[in-house]
């Protein structure tokens, strides 16, 4: 079939994603103001996307949806874990941005910090552990307390475990059945913030803002903008975040996050490929949306740095279960009578631990803001 050809009456692009998640429903509502249409290759039949976006309800390795995919302008993608099959299916039939070298690294988080530091940029101190061999001395290596994390497949604090002693760490490396991971030492750090950056084919570079973000259990729980300190810290993310750019030849967007240690120096923890949870507040804050952002860096669209105009946070609404197990709820009246408040859900059925949906807040200035968070997190269990 020959791919759809810009026309008077279509001037616009179509874009192929790879996963129909909740980040991909965002991206789809970004991308259609613009005019453009939107596929999404999902197997999961409830998955939020539909829609919002043609389902293309198949494997991500399905060589007929792969080749509806191929007939886009571009394809992008909303989680790193994609199969390397698809990816070599889809390779030199269709632009896939960010590519598969990139997804390579930031898909292992053993590879990854070792581009990271081959960039320039600095992480917490880490020993690969491949084999029982690597846990002699690994512990010691990092400062004598760590965290042992699986290099594949982990999200979100899963495949992670707090260790203090060899014992503890031969015991956690045996608990993933001796899967490839690494253990990084323990930072202490005294915030966490995260930055997104896009890059054109062309090799234009835009840079999202610095936000600060609070973790509960391992899960985002709250981001704010402005970040604390952003004056001094943003420059710094920003050059870190444009060194990985251009060493790793990024197309798309992806976004680093970072401990603050000391209050001043920036080490980054994690990369992910694409927009990002803490970056769901630039949807209301006033100026182009992280999901605008990757579109246009995706499509080739203009692009120019994305900031919220107003201060803003975001609280997520994650599945909460009581002492029997039943779904504790938000308070729903409230948080819309709240001033300044924005509710996104994901159309996802209630689990326990599930990310379901984010309600964004934005204020005149930041005393307001602060006080009205204050006000949304006690509404959301
Ligand atoms: P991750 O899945 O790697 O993003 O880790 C989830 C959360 O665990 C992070 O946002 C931090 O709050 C915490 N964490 C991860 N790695 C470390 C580390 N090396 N030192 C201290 N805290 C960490």
């Amino acid at each position: 079939m020959t791919p759809p050809q810009p026309t008077a009456h279509t001037p616009r692009p179509t874009l192929g994603i790879l996963g129909g998640g909740q980040l991909a429903q965002m991206l789809a509502l970004a991308a259609l103001p613009l005019g453009v249409r939107v596929l999404v290759l999902e197997p999961d039949p409830h998955a939020p996307a539909r829609l919002c976006a043609e389902h293309l309800h198949a494997p991500y390795t399905d060589p007929a949806g792969l080749s509806r995919l191929a007939e886009c302008s571009a394809v992008t993608l909303e989680f790193e874990n994609v199969p390397t099959q698809a990816l070599e299916a889809l390779a030199g039939r269709v632009p896939v941005r960010p590519g598969a070298a990139l997804l390579e690294r930031t898909k292992h988080r053993a590879r990854e910090k070792e581009a990271l530091r081959a960039a320039g940029v600095g992480t917490a101190p880490f020993v690969v552990i491949e084999s029982g061999a690597d846990l002699a001395g690994a512990l010691a290596a990092v400062g004598g307390r760590g965290i042992l994390k699986t290099s594949e497949l982990g999200y979100d604090g899963k495949g992670q475990a707090r260790v203090e002693s060899d014992a503890e760490l031969n015991a956690a490396w045996a608990s993933v059945k001796g899967a490839a991971c690494v253990l990084e030492g323990l930072v202490p750090f005294v915030r966490e913030v995260s930055l997104s950056v896009a890059r054109t084919a062309a090799g234009q570079l835009a840079f999202g803002p610095l936000i600060e973000n609070i973790h509960r259990e391992g899960i985002l729980r709250t981001s704010i903008f402005p970040a604390t300190d952003a004056d001094t810290l943003e420059p710094q993310a920003r050059e870190l975040a444009r060194a990985c750019a251009q060493a790793w030849a990024l197309e798309g967007l992806m976004t680093l996050e970072f401990f603050v240690v000391e209050g001043r120096e920036l080490l980054v923890n994690e990369v992910a490929p694409r927009v990002h949870n803490s970056g769901h507040l630039t949807q209301d804050g006033g100026g182009l949306s992280q999901f605008e952002a990757q579109v246009r860096a995706v499509l080739g669209l203009p692009l120019t740095d994305w900031r919220p105009l107003h201060p803003t946070a975001m609280v997520n609404l994650v599945g909460v279960a009581d002492a029997t197990g039943e779904p504790v709820h938000p308070d729903w009246g409230a948080i819309d009578a709240l001033p300044g408040t924005r509710l996104h859900l994901y159309h996802k059925a209630w689990r326990a631990g599930r990310k379901l949906g984010h309600v964004n807040l934005v204020a005149a200035d930041a005393e307001a803001l602060a006080a009205r968070l204050a006000e949304l997190e006690r509404l959301i269990p």
